[in-house]
């Protein structure tokens, strides 16, 4: 499974680089315009580290990660993002992931973000992505979805979520300085957490 693990890594990692223009233009209406600077520069290097050398466990795979993106991306998302991995990385299996664990790493990352960004769904950040996604899967659970249905609704419950940032106020973060003139925008954060989580889905089935 690590070897799996890598691969979708490199592969978010992938994806976030070639959204670089994108989130940093979305964060240029809104913010200071790094967003996809920021990220880009965190996931490239966790690719150098992927290819140094080889991993044990996903645990160990993760950690790394979110170390990475604590040291190199700054910002307000790097800390964020970092924390969500480290969380992720004291829980991740090194099974192959049923709905169960999938809803475990995912409200293990949406604690991480919350403990370290005090934020709620609603204040227009990555959150507002993450949370709607992890409740599908819930949801999915208590219907009982299989694996890939679950999955496909997860990822159509990230996109309107971070679709539902245009709408939205920010109250946290940088973005909230502009109060009301934050609102028609969509927001960065919940961009790029859209972007991670359609990549994992779709290199998971
Ligand atoms: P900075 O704002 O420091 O330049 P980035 O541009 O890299 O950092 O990231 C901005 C994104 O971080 C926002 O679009 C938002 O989604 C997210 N964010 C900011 N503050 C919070 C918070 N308290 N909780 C969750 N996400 C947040
Ligand atoms: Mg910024
Ligand atoms: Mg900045």
């Amino acid at each position: 499974m690590t070897e799996k693990s890598k691969e979708i890594i490199n592969k978010v990692a992938d994806v976030i680089i070639e959204n670089k223009k994108y989130l940093t233009e979305l964060d240029s209406a809104i913010g200071d315009g790094d967003h996809g600077i920021n990220m880009s520069k965190g996931f490239n290097k966790v690719k150098e580290k992927l290819e140094a050398k080889d991993y044990e466990s996903n645990k160990e795979l993760i950690k790394t990660v979110a170390m990475t993106l604590i040291s190199t991306v700054g910002g307000a998302s790097g800390p964020l993002y970092g924390t969500a991995f480290l969380n992720i990385s004291k829980i991740i299996p090194d099974a192959d992931f049923d709905l169960d664990s999938l809803i475990e790493i995912g409200e293990s990352a949406v604690a991480g973000i919350q403990k370290r960004g005090k934020a709620e769904q609603g204040e227009k950040t990555m959150l507002d992505t993450i949370i709607p996604a992890v409740n599908s899967l819930k949801e999915s659970k208590e219907n009982g979805d299989n694996i890939e249905e679950a999955l496909k609704q997860c990822k159509a419950k990230a996109e309107e979520g971070m679709k539902a940032t245009i709408d939205m106020q920010a109250t946290k973060g940088r973005a909230s300085y502009l109060g009301k003139r934050s609102i028609g925008h969509q927001d960065p954060g919940a961009t790029s957490s859209y972007l991670i989580i359609k990549t994992v889905v779709d290199e998971l089935y």
